[in-house]
């Protein structure tokens, strides 16, 4: 594939082209630390379109990566993030909105009965794992290949790398710099859509206090219902907790989440993206058992007790922003059918264009998240996505779809919104045609 390295686009980007140099000076963050080459810095957003720094318009795929189900500033969202900030942002101790959310997402989520609220998908990861410790009174974790939980330490095992070790009993290896070998040591590595992984299960359940998974890794959004039906019924036969990640798919996969799609009940689940209306969230959910090391004996702290809290966990305008959307989304599941059939109508014409030409695309998709791979062959699992590769490759498309005005996130996943229409979604398709013709 073709590379342009010039295709900066320093015209018609020179605001984004001018910041990006000072940026460089004083911001890490990953896009200026050089993850991906180049990036576009974005004013404001409305519906499915989005606005960069120079004016210019592009139909927005990245839907803030994620929690952007109804598109960019929603009346009804703005509207009661709004209220809730007049009167003031953040209150120290528990608001009205809180109680409510979490008495909303019992609702919702059938074998919910308690609610306990981070700040992001990371911590609450987190706070799951430490839940399931205390809950078990064992140390170990396994989770799986590809699968990404987050930023914190057990989350950076073999969440990016899926290729270390044979693919029936990977090796656990962390993505990244910082990680502690105690971590490695405590954290086995399993792989999607294999048995093998349920015999591990089985040899390691004494030390074993959860298995994490997405129940659909979205660097490889496929059908994973047999295996994850193993799963829940092998870690159960185990005593072992099974954690669902629902960051993505929570309120995406269908209203219901992934639990709803594969009708799988897990111990714990974590949330977040969606579930924040757009703002800053992340949730525990579960039976009121799992929570019970939550619970504390006054300022009698102990070993077993998990302390969940932050600042800013809970906050009113989260809540409301939270509540808006999720309620939004009960009274019109009509919307997630809308979705799917526009990914479903992308991928098709995409893949039928790259097929004549011979360019080497194919695409997963599930409801209303899809992913371009940059090569053929079979994938059934997170390792055959070469994320690495396909990534480069993406991070290079991505400039073509800017130039043909389509914005894409940077890591490699697509995710309509319920503001994208018919015709948004056929300019989609025409760019992708002709970035691909330019491309190839
Ligand atoms: N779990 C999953 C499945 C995710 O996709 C993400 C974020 N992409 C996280 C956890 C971490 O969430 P956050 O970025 O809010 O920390």
């Amino acid at each position: 594939m073709r590379r342009k390295d010039a295709l900066y686009l320093k015209e018609k980007n020179k605001s984004s082209y001018e910041l990006a140099q000072r940026g460089k000076q004083s911001l890490i963050a990953h896009y200026t630390a050089g993850i991906f080459s180049d990036f576009i810095f974005y004013d404001y957003g409305k519906g499915s379109k989005i606005y960069d720094i120079d004016g210019n318009e592009y139909i927005d795929c990245a839907s803030g990566l994620g929690p952007l189900i109804l598109g960019h500033a929603p009346d009804v969202v703005t509207e009661a993030a709004v209220e809730a900030i007049s009167k003031g942002s953040v209150h120290g101790l528990g608001n009205g909105y809180e109680v409510k959310f979490a008495e909303l997402l019992v609702e919702c989520i059938p074998e919910a009965e308690v609610v306990t609220f981070t700040n992001s998908g990371t911590e609450a990861t987190m706070h799951a794992i430490k839940l399931a410790r205390a809950c078990t009174g064992k140390v170990k974790i396994a989770k799986f290949e590809g699968h990404y939980h987050g930023t914190h330490e057990f989350a950076q095992i073999s969440g990016r790398t899926a290729k270390y070790g044979p693919v029936e009993s990977p090796q656990s290896v962390p993505d990244y710099a910082g990680i502690p070998n105690f971590v490695v040591d405590d954290t086995i590595t399993l792989s999607m859509n294999q048995t093998e992984s349920y015999d591990i299960i089985r040899q390691n359940k004494d030390e074993l206090a959860a298995v994490i998974v997405e129940p659909l890794p979205i660097a490889a959004p496929l059908d994973y219902k047999e295996f994850l039906v193993g799963l829940r019924e092998v870690t159960e036969e185990c005593g072992v907790l099974l954690i669902f990640d629902e960051v993505v798919t929570g309120f995406r996969l269908s209203f219901g989440g992934a639990r709803e799609y594969y009708n799988i009940i897990p111990d714990l689940s974590t949330y977040g993206k969606i579930i924040g209306g757009g703002f800053p969230v992340g949730a525990i959910i579960g039976k009121r058992k799992f929570f019970k090391p939550a619970y504390f004996d006054g300022f009698n702290l102990g070993k077993k007790s998990v302390f969940i809290t932050g600042t800013f966990s809970g906050n009113p305008v989260t809540c409301a922003a939270g509540i808006a959307t999720i309620e939004y989304l009960r009274d019109n599941k009509y919307l997630y059918e809308q979705m799917s059939n526009n990914v479903k109508y992308i991928c098709e014409n995409i893949e039928a264009h790259a097929a004549k030409i011979k360019f080497p695309l194919q695409t997963k998709s599930c409801c209303s998240i899809f992913v371009p791979y940059f090569f053929n062959g079979e994938i059934n699992k997170p390792r055959d996505t070469k994320w690495t590769y396909n990534i480069g490759q993406y991070d290079n498309f991505r400039k073509y779809m800017a130039k043909n005005g389509v914005a894409l996130g940077d890591i490699g996943i697509i995710f309509l919104s319920a503001a994208h229409d018919k015709e948004d979604c056929k300019k989609i398709v025409e760019a992708f045609n002709k970035s691909i013709d330019e491309i190839y």
